[in-house]
């Protein structure tokens, strides 16, 4: 399938990068896609970013049939624009889709579609290390009914932010609070996608934590309230002895590719890694016989994210790690790799391609094939 490009004739400005944050301006265009019944995926195409007009009965606003994914592009010296593990991203996409009953759809046309995106909005990826272009693809059930019941239309759509650093704070060490009371998700649920429920039944657990003066949570199981999960939107890491310790994937957490980069550089490195259950009692333990060296998260919009204090039953659990810490050994590998100054071994990196000749009539574009793909 061709993806049209229709330009905007009103490009706007990136605002100043110290005014970026996270998530709240967004580049010229935009990707979309729809899916109807029997016709199937159809009229890939970039549009000029702008509103929606749905009706109110679509499916999506009522019962959540929804999912998304985010990864970032990053700008190199040399100006092209990167993309970290992207594929890994749209395979996660088409899985998130399969758990919510949602069509299948190309996965190549999908990369094809960020590649091309990212080709017109080239000037929105900015340039200092530590941004990037987040791109946060989505796919949301439209057809007008009520009824809970798989959707027989869909939008794909796909938009992108210029970010700076994640957290307000910076790279500040992070207060995690163990949450008791809520769970995430429970066993058999829908704990390894990335669809809107799972966050929208997250949001009075982080809003009660805040309260008390932490950042997020970090989720325990939802069954005995015992063994670690993750926090907010982040995968989760302990040292305990030098030894790499990660709650294992089942279904409950998401498989989050900065957790898959980390255990690999681990492997690499020698690092003695286990992927098991462990409980917040251990971790406590571990802190009093002060064996607890580091906590971290891991996530796409953070990288890697110290974590430096737990609270836990109204105690805070200290964790200070040490200047050679394994976490920021992470966090410079992976960046590094990121922005093109660590040699990339893992072919995690892809540059996006210059599409440079479109072919133009009527002030509509064409994207000419992508040798990467050929789908164009
Ligand atoms: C997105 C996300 C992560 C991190 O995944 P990455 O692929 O590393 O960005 C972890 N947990 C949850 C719940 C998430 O939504």
């Amino acid at each position: 399938m061709k993806i049209l490009i229709e330009k905007t004739e009103r490009s706007r400005e990136m605002p100043p990068i110290a005014e970026l944050g996270f998530g709240k301006y967004f580049s010229d265009h935009m990707f979309l896609m729809d899916y109807i019944g029997e016709e199937g995926w159809h009229s890939p195409r970039i549009v000029p970013f702008q509103p929606f007009s749905f009706d109110p009965s679509s499916l999506v606003l009522h019962y959540g049939q929804s999912i998304f994914e985010g990864l970032k592009a990053y700008r190199w010296k040399d100006g092209s624009i990167n993309l970290f593990r992207v594929m890994d991203h749209v395979d996660r996409f088409v899985r998130s889709a399969e758990r919510l009953v949602i069509p299948e759809f190309d996965r190549e046309l999908v990369l094809n579609a960020i590649h091309t995106l990212l080709d017109v909005d080239r000037r929105w990826v900015p340039d200092e290390e530590g941004t990037a272009l987040y791109i946060r693809p989505t796919l949301i059930a439209t057809e007008n009914m009520l009824g809970v019941r798989p959707s027989n239309e869909y939008r794909m759509f796909i938009i992108t932010s210029p970010v700076g650093a994640y957290y307000a704070c910076g790279m500040a060490p992070t207060r995690i609070l163990v949450e008791e009371k809520y769970s995430r998700v429970p066993e058999g649920g829908t704990g390894g996608a990335k669809t809107a429920g799972n966050y929208a039944a997250s949001l009075k657990a982080s809003a009660e934590a805040k309260r008390l003066g932490y950042n997020q949570v970090l989720w325990l199981d939802a069954k005995e309230h015992r063994f670690i999960e993750e926090v907010g939107t982040m995968n989760v890491f302990f040292v305990i002895d030098g030894v790499l310790i990660t709650p294992p994937l089942g279904g409950t957490i998401l498989d989050g590719v900065t957790r898959r980069s980390v255990l690999e550089l681990a492997r690499d490195w020698g690092v003695e890694i286990q992927e098991r259950r462990i409980t917040i009692d251990e971790i406590a333990e571990a802190h009093i016989a002060g064996e607890l060296q580091e906590a971290f998260g891991s996530g796409t919009a953070a990288v890697i994210s110290q974590i430096g204090m737990l609270g836990w039953r109204g105690k805070d659990i200290e964790i200070n790690e040490r200047p050679d810490s394994l976490r920021q050994r992470f966090y410079e590998e992976i960046t590094g790799i990121q922005y093109g100054r660590i040699e990339d071994r893992h072919g995690w990196v892809t540059t996006v391609p210059n599409a440079q000749a479109y072919t133009s009539s009527n002030g509509h574009h064409t994207a000419v094939p992508d040798e990467t793909t050929g789908t164009a």
